[in-house]
Parts: C-alpha cells; sequence; structure tokens
C-alpha cells in the first residue's frame, strides 16, 4: 500500500488524459474502490463535486480521499500492478474550474472591498452559493459583479503556492487553516490570496463571465448565488430565446417586455371588472324567478356562487328571504340562501336535511349544494 496518491491535478489542471498504476483494488458492497500510484480525478471535497470519467473503459462513479489516499469507486474490479487508461469528463471539470475560479474571484473582491469573509460554499453543476458574513444591498453586489468580470477582462495569472510552515504566517490569505504544513494557496494576482484544494484555471480570462443570480440575506450575513463560463453562456442564451419568444408574443421591443406586461395586467384587470358586471347583469336577465309570501326562490341555469351572491344582493332589497340555485347538471344545485332578518342557517339546515345538502354560513346567509329536482325545491321552498 502507499502513504499518498500523488495528486496530478494540484500541479497541472490541465490534464485530461494519464495512465497510472492499479495499487489496490477492494471490493465492498458491490462496489470496487480503487487506487492508483497517480490521479487527475479530483475527489470531492471543499464544496466541489468529484470528477467523473473513465479508467479503461469502466465509468468512474464517485472519487473520495481518505487520509491523503484517493478510491475510485467502479462497478467492476481492476488488476492489481496493471496499468490503466484514465480520461477525465472535461467538459464537466472545466466548467467547475471556471466556477470554482469564479467564486475565489468573487469572495476576494468581496473581501478586499467590504472586509467580509466567505463562511460558505457549495457548487453543483448548474449553480454557484457563496455565503458572506455581511450584509450587502443591490448597489454593493453590482460593484462586486463588475469589479469581477473586470478582474476577467484583467486576465490576471492564477498559481498555486506551497508555503512552508516558516513562511506561512507572513501570508495574508482567505480561509486560514489550523493546520501549518502542506497548505496550497490559490493566487490571483491583484485579487485573492486563499486556501483551496481543488484544480483552477489558470488565467481569469478562461472563466469567461461572472453572473450573480440573487443574493439574500442569509444569518447576519449574505447568500449569493452565481454562475460564470460556460453556465454563464448557457444561461444567457436560454434567457435571450425566451427573451425573444415573449417580444414576439407582446411585439415589444428588446427591454420593453416588463413595460408591455404591466400594461397587459391592467387591461386584463379592467377586462375582468367589466366582465363581473356584464355576467352579473347576465344573471339577472336570465332568472327566474318564483314569489311566494315574503320569500323569492330564483332559477339561474349555469350560474357560479358569485353570481349567485350577486343577484341576492340586489333581490334582497324587495325581499325577506332569497333562495337562489344553480343548476350543475339535472339533479344537482348550488344554493345561496340570504336574508336581511336571522335564521338564514336554520333554513339552510332543513334545506341540507331534505336534500341531502351539504354547506352553511352565517344568520344571514349561507351556501352549499344539494341534490333534488326543480319541483321538489320549489315545493319546499312554498310550501
Ligand atoms: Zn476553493
Amino acid at each position: 500500500m502507499i502513504l499518498h496518491t500523488i495528486k496530478l491535478y494540484e500541479n497541472d489542471s490541465y490534464i485530461k488524459d494519464f495512465s497510472a498504476t492499479v495499487v489496490s483494488s477492494e471490493e465492498n458492497n458491490g462496489s470496487y474502490f480503487v487506487v492508483l500510484d497517480k490521479t487527475a480525478f479530483f475527489p470531492e471535497g471543499g464544496g466541489q463535486d468529484a470528477d467523473k470519467g473513465e479508467i479503461n473503459g469502466i465509468e468512474v462513479l464517485d472519487v473520495q480521499i481518505k487520509d491523503d489516499i484517493i478510491y475510485h469507486k467502479l462497478e467492476k474490479p481492476l488488476e492489481i500492478g496493471s496499468a490503466v487508461d484514465c480520461s477525465i469528463d472535461w467538459e464537466t471539470r472545466f466548467s467547475r474550474m471556471q466556477n470554482h475560479t469564479g467564486e475565489h474571484i468573487v469572495s476576494g473582491v468581496i473581501h478586499r472591498t467590504f472586509g467580509y469573509n466567505n463562511v460558505g460554499f457549495h457548487m453543483n453543476d448548474t449553480l454557484v452559493t457563496l455565503d458572506v458574513d455581511g450584509p450587502l444591498n443591490e448597489e454593493q453586489i453590482r460593484e462586486v459583479e463588475l469589479k469581477s468580470n473586470q478582474a476577467i477582462y484583467g486576465n490576471k495569472s492564477i498559481k498555486a503556492i506551497y508555503p512552508t510552515a516558516e513562511d506561512l504566517p507572513d501570508y495574508d490569505y482567505r480561509s486560514k487553516l489550523d493546520i501549518t504544513e502542506g497548505v496550497r494557496l490559490i493566487e490571483i494576482e491583484d485579487t485573492d490570496l486563499c486556501a483551496c484544494c481543488a484544480p483552477h484555471v489558470s488565467r481569469t480570462g478562461e472563466v469567461g463571465i461572472i453572473k450573480i443570480l440573487s443574493y439574500i440575506p442569509y444569518k447576519k450575513g449574505t447568500r449569493i448565488e452565481m454562475i460564470c463560463g460556460a453556465l454563464a453562456l448557457n444561461d444567457y442564451m436560454n434567457l435571450h430565446t425566451t427573451n425573444k419568444a415573449i417580444m414576439n408574443m407582446l411585439s415589444a421591443k428588446r427591454f420593453e417586455i416588463a413595460d408591455s406586461v404591466e400594461r397587459i395586467q391592467t387591461e386584463l384587470g379592467n377586462a375582468r371588472v367589466e366582465n363581473k358586471k356584464l355576467s352579473g347583469e347576465l344573471a339577472m336577465l336570465k332568472m327566474e324567478k318564483h314569489i311566494a309570501d315574503n320569500k323569492v326562490c330564483v332559477f339561474i341555469d349555469g350560474a357560479s356562487y358569485d353570481e349567485l351572491r350577486n343577484c341576492s344582493n340586489t333581490l334582497i332589497e324587495e325581499h325577506e328571504y332569497c333562495y337562489l340555485f344553480s343548476n350543475t347538471d339535472d339533479n344537482n344545485y348550488i344554493y345561496v340562501v340570504s336574508s336581511k332578518e336571522n335564521g338564514v342557517r336554520e333554513l339552510v339546515q332543513n334545506l341540507n336535511k331534505t336534500f341531502n345538502g351539504k354547506g352553511g354560513g352565517r344568520d344571514t346567509y349561507a351556501q352549499g349544494k344539494i341534490t333534488a329536482a326543480k319541483e321538489e325545491i320549489l315545493n319546499f321552498i312554498t310550501k
């Protein structure tokens, strides 16, 4: 067994294909955990997922590091002592390098501009989330985004440095570690210095673009969501496609869709008010009215509870008790019962009991549904 795996990604983060020798290949729960003498596969850690790829054509399912030994999880075993060909899923890895370096740039800019520390970092293949220990407002976030992208335009150099335990106290770096031996610092020229074990791009220009998507107050600080490089470009392309489709639907220019939607919302609101008024008037015209003493019993085909209620508000001016019904099908009716006096609750209880109904409300207003024929309802009300 070896004491540690040589980490090829530490000195050269651009290795996509490499050869190595199998040191061990142990079975556990149906999977095989393979140790190589050296590897360019980055193991899960520091907020970043494990690299994907293949060893001798077998898919690498996971990569973990324990006591400085890197384990590659495979479905099949490999022969100890054999030489193997390894390849890394480069598209995924490079996108992660763009996003991880982008995160260092943003954290560095925030640290140098506002003095806040990064207190949390997580990255998946669609989003980078980072937490800082101080509040940031819209204007400050915009400043961070601009300065971060200016660091990209400056195409600054990025390198890993390994200070000796003796020299380490002289370095003012973020993410201070308790250990003094083997500390790896990622230095982004004029921008940031931070302890980190992950592979990074070698110049800031390769990050392409940094886009902050959102920021929210989080644990007395701020949680920022961002994307970089290919992810950001893809996001922009999708946004552009969506924006174009909306522009066509609204016949609006590039940056005028919000105004256009606002205008449509106002028009829709007005139309809804008008529609309600007209359907109320229509319901009044459609109503079939039966008057008995101080009661009025009304049938309106296809009316909603809202429409029944609106009609009852008009009818209540002239009648002491109003019963309004609308059929949902042959023998099923929804009802509204109202009165200027109390007693509606009791009336509705009787109605429900007689016609196997459900519903209720206040002493002056109730609504519900029953199962009955129109004649039966009329008889019941007028008896
Ligand atoms: Zn890092």
